[in-house]
């Protein structure tokens, strides 16, 4: 059964002028009664913050894996996948603003409670569930209860944010998930001011933190925008501290940029960007560097940092040769590859396929 919409909040507290502070993200919306936070829903009703869209979503469809993206967590196998309504972020460039930006409850079609959303997955034959085309950091609340059912059920679950969080409420999400994929938007705080709203540093230390101090399967995506946050220096900051911070083994994937919501006046990615970026972070000693939203065979596949071997053929979301032994090792050196396989990869395919779960 679908539960209602609307659900106490965790994470925030009253202020001495008798506002409600929201503490999930460091925007640190102050509310008056009857008044919603900068990402519209949480609000505060009354003498309480509430959070709108539990148990709403924006639509399902299982995705291959490989879209998240997460190229070394059960590769070829399906992920139901879902969004909310609202961010936190403000990103000129948004390539989901239809469902971020929306001020309409509208927007929320499908009604699931988190344990109709884990034994859909099971009987649609997906490996688990993720938290994607917006950001799970403010369904919180709805995102860990549905990780919960999951894991009940012996299925994962995969967070796909911005990593613009709190310390509190960072370590609750990233206790119930399998694997995340992290937005890097920048190595630049003055981007994520100027472009997002928001701050690099909270996206750094959730890095750091998911990275050292949990067990999550961590990937990391960086959209790069022509003139923005392409420039060679840039690339090269951003991937030395990855290798640094986060370790070599961390797969990042650079993705090409197309004109969308309030960034129009900017070229999509050239191809050539994406394979300059992919050669820096390699000398720097990053492992798994990937290209997205192109079509580029050899920059999609995964390769062995020891010896060089194909290990998984991609050309997009299909998978190819699979050169991966049982343990997750290359099978012409036997170094290990970093992620989490199974003796043999899904056959998922690059299908996307709507779904609906619950009712109106
Ligand atoms: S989660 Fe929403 S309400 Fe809370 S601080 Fe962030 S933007 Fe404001």
């Amino acid at each position: 059964m679908a539960q209602s919409s609307s659900t106490p909040a965790r994470y925030w507290h009253r202020t001495e002028g008798g506002r409600l502070q929201c503490d999930v993200c460091p925007r640190a919306c102050r509310l008056r009664d009857g008044q919603r936070g900068f990402c519209f829903v949480r609000a505060r009703e009354g003498d309480a913050v509430v959070l709108d869209t539990y148990g709403r979503s924006s639509g399902f469809c299982i995705d291959p894996i490989e879209k998240k993206p997460l190229n070394h967590f059960l590769p070829g196998t399906s992920v139901l996948s879902f969004g909310t309504a609202g961010c936190n972020l403000g990103c000129r460039f948004c390539q989901n603003w239809d469902i971020s930006k929306s001020r309409e409850v509208d927007t929320l079609a499908d009604a699931a409670s988190p344990e109709a959303i884990a034994e859909a997955a099971l009987r649609l034959g997906c490996r688990g569930v993720a938290f994607t085309y917006n950001d799970p950091v403010i369904f919180l609340e709805y995102a860990v209860d549905t990780a919960l059912a999951c894991r009940e059920r012996g299925l994962r679950s995969v967070a796909v944010t911005a990593g613009y969080v709190c310390s509190e409420p960072r370590a609750e999400l990233f206790a119930h998930v399998d694997a995340a994929n992290i937005d890097l938007k920048s190595f630049s705080d003055d981007f994520y001011r100027a472009i997002c709203g928001g701050g690099l540093s909270p996206v750094l230390e959730t890095l750091e933190y998911v990275a050292r101090e949990t067990a999550v399967w961590l990937e990391v995506t960086t959209l790069l925008i022509p003139g923005l946050n392409d420039s060679d220096s840039e690339l090269d900051a951003l991937t030395r501290w990855m290798v640094e911070r986060l370790g070599p083994g961390v797969p990042l994937h650079f993705t090409a940029f197309h004109p969308d919501w309030r960034l129009r006046d900017r070229p999509q990615t050239p191809p050539r960007t994406l394979s300059r970026a992919r050669t820096i972070a390699q000398a720097n000693g990053l492992r798994y560097v990937y290209t997205g939203n192109v079509h580029d065979p050899v920059g999609q596949s995964t390769w062995c940092h020891a010896c060089g071997a194909l290990l998984i053929e991609r050309d997009g979301y299909e998978l190819g040769a699979w050169r991966v032994t049982a343990d997750g090792r290359c099978a012409a050196c036997g170094t290990t590859c970093a992620g989490v396989f199974e003796p043999s990869p899904g056959r998922w395919g690059a299908r996307r396929r709507p779904v609906r779960i619950g009712g109106r």
